[in-house]
C-alpha cells in the first residue's frame, strides 16, 4: 500500500473479486509443516526408549533438550513443597479469578441430569457420564511460560471428578518448573508433574514408568515433537490411551467492517501473530475503502514495531493476508471454510453474525472482547483445533474428560413391544445365538 517502505510489516492484500477460487483456496493453505514422516522417525525412538527403559531414559531426554542436569528424578509429587510456588500477589491473584471464571463456565456445562427415555412402552434408554479416571496434562515449556494451558487444562478435569491428574511440563535449565505452573497443579489438584517434555513426556504418560503414572488420555497442546508422540501413542492400541485433537500453530481470523476500531483491529491480529513464526492471522474486511484498509495496516505496523517479539511477529506476517470482500455473507463463507481457531467478529451488529459461524474453534464478539480474555481469564477455554480441524473437533470442554455411558432397561412388555423388530433383523445378519437370546425369553413370558 501507499506510504510502506520495504521492511515494513504489512499482510499482503487481496481482492476476493479478482482472483479465482483456485488462487484463494492457495491463499489460505496453513504454512506447512515439517513432514510427518520426518518428525515421526525422530519421536519413535525417543517412545521406544521410554517403554525399555523408564525413568532413567526420561532423565537423559531432560538432561539433553532441556539442559536440567541437576534432575534426579523426572516426577515431582504433590504436596507441592511452597517454596516452588512463591509468586507476587498480583499473579496469585490475577491465576485465582481466571481458575474461578474457567470452573464456573466448566462447571456449567455438566449434564443437569441423566439423560432418560422410553422409546416404546416398556423400553426404557438412559444415559450417564463418568470422569475418566486418569489423565495427562501437557503444558508446553520450551519457549514459554503458559500457566494459563495448566489451567485451560486443569480446571475441567477437576471439575469433571477425573481421579488422577498428572501434568507433564519441560522444566528450566535450573531442573525447576515456573513457579505459576506448580501452583496451579496445586489448585486443580494434581497428583504429580512429571519434569519432561516433548515425545518423551508423552511416551512417560502413556505407558508409565516406575515414577509418571500412567494415564486413560493425554491433553494438551504442544510443538511438533509433542504432537507426533500423541498420534503415535494413541494408534499403539498397547499403551490404551487417547489424545484430546491434533494441534498446529496458532491462528485467527478477523472479520472487520466500517464500524471497526483499526488500532483494536490490529492489535488482535498481533496477538497471534506473536505466538511463533508458524502462526498465521487472516483479516477479512467487509467493503472498506482505502484509507480504511491503510489505517488498518499502518496500525498493524507501528504496534508491531513496539513487540517485544517482533521478529517472530514478522515471520508469521510474512504468511498471513487480508482479503477483501463486499459483503458479510461472502465473509463468512470464506471463515466457515478456513475453519479458524479463533474468530473474532469486529462488526457494527457483531451478534447478529454468530449465527451464520459453522466452522470456529472459539468466537469473540464485538469491539469490546479482544482475543486475549478467552486465553486467559474470560472462563471459555483456549485449547482448541486448529489447523482447519475446527471442521470436526471441538475444543477441550468438560466432556473432553468425561465418557459417556448407556443403559437399556425392558420389562416383559418392553420385550414383547421390540423383540420381534430385534429377532428379525438378528435373522437377516445370521446370528441365531442373538434371536434365540430374544425367543428363549417370549416364550417364558408365555408359560
Ligand atoms: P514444547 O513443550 O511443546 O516442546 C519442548 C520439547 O520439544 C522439549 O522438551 C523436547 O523434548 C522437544 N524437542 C525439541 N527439539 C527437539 C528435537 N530436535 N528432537 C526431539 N525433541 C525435541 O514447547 P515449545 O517447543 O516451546 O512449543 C510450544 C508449542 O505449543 C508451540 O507450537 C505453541 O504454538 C503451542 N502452544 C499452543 C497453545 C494452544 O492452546 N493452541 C498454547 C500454548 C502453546
Amino acid at each position: 500500500p501507499a506510504g510502506f517502505q520495504d521492511g515494513q510489516i504489512r499482510m499482503k492484500r487481496y481482492d476476493t473479486t479478482t482472483i479465482s477460487d483456485a488462487e484463494l483456496e492457495k491463499i489460505l493453505r496453513r504454512p506447512a509443516q515439517k513432514s510427518n514422516e520426518a518428525v515421526m522417525a525422530i519421536v519413535k525412538p525417543i517412545i521406544q526408549a521410554i517403554r525399555e527403559r523408564g525413568d532413567a531414559a526420561v532423565l537423559e531426554y531432560t538432561h539433553k533438550f532441556e539442559k536440567a542436569t541437576s534432575l534426579k528424578s523426572p516426577v515431582l509429587r504433590a504436596p507441592f513443597p511452597e517454596h516452588l510456588m512463591q509468586l507476587p500477589k498480583e499473579t496469585i491473584e490475577a491465576i485465582d479469578i481466571s481458575f474461578e471464571n474457567i470452573r464456573r463456565f466448566h462447571a456449567a456445562q455438566a449434564e443437569e441430569k441423566p439423560l432418560k427415555i422410553e422409546t416404546m412402552p416398556g423400553v426404557v434408554c438412559s444415559r450417564f457420564t463418568r470422569p475418566i479416571e486418569r489423565v495427562g496434562l501437557y503444558v508446553p515449556g520450551g519457549t514459554a511460560v503458559l500457566p494459563s494451558t495448566a489451567l485451560m487444562l486443569g480446571v475441567p478435569a477437576m471439575v469433571a471428578g477425573c481421579k488422577k491428574i498428572v501434568l507433564a511440563s519441560p522444566p528450566r535449565a535450573d531442573g525447576r518448573l515456573t513457579p505459576e505452573v506448580v501452583y496451579v497443579a496445586h489448585k486443580v489438584g494434581a497428583e504429580s508433574i512429571v519434569l519432561a517434555g516433548g515425545a518423551q513426556a508423552v511416551a512417560a504418560l502413556a505407558y508409565g514408568t516406575e515414577s509418571v503414572s500412567k494415564v486413560d488420555k493425554i491433553l494438551g497442546p504442544g510443538n511438533q515433537f509433542v504432537t507426533a508422540g500423541k498420534m503415535f501413542v494413541s494408534n499403539d492400541t498397547s499403551a490404551g490411551v487417547s489424545i484430546d485433537m491434533p494441534a498446529g500453530p496458532s491462528e485467527v481470523l478477523v472479520i472487520a467492517d466500517a464500524a471497526a476500531n483499526p488500532a483494536f483491529v490490529a492489535s488482535d491480529l498481533l496477538s497471534q501473530a506473536e505466538h511463533g513464526v508458524d502462526s498465521q492471522v487472516i483479516l477479512i474486511a467487509v467493503d472498506l475503502n482505502e484509507s480504511q484498509l491503510a489505517a488498518i495496516e499502518e496500525q498493524l505496523h507501528v504496534q508491531a514495531m513496539a513487540l517485544p517479539r517482533v521478529d517472530i511477529v514478522r515471520g508469521s506476517i510474512a504468511h498471513s493476508v487480508t482479503l477483501q470482500v463486499k459483503t458479510i455473507e461472502e465473509a463468512m463463507t470464506l471463515s466457515n471454510h478456513y475453519a479458524p481457531e479463533h474468530l473474532i467478529l469486529q462488526l457494527q451488529n457483531a451478534a447478529d453474525v454468530v449465527p451464520l459461524v459453522e466452522n470456529a474453534g472459539s468466537v469473540f464478539v464485538g469491539a469490546w472482547t479482544p482475543e486475549s480474555v478467552g486465553d486467559y481469564s474470560a472462563g471459555v477455554n483456549h485449547s482448541l483445533p486448529t489447523y482447519g480441524y475446527a471442521k470436526q473437533y471441538s475444543g477441550v470442554n468438560l466432556s473432553s474428560y468425561q465418557k459417556s455411558i448407556t443403559c437399556s432397561n425392558l420389562s416383559e412388555e418392553g420385550l414383547k413391544n421390540v423383540g420381534g423388530a430385534v429377532m428379525q433383523l438378528a435373522k437377516v445378519e445370521e446370528l441365531e445365538a442373538h434371536r434365540r437370546a430374544v425367543s428363549i425369553r417370549l416364550q417364558a413370558i408365555k408359560q
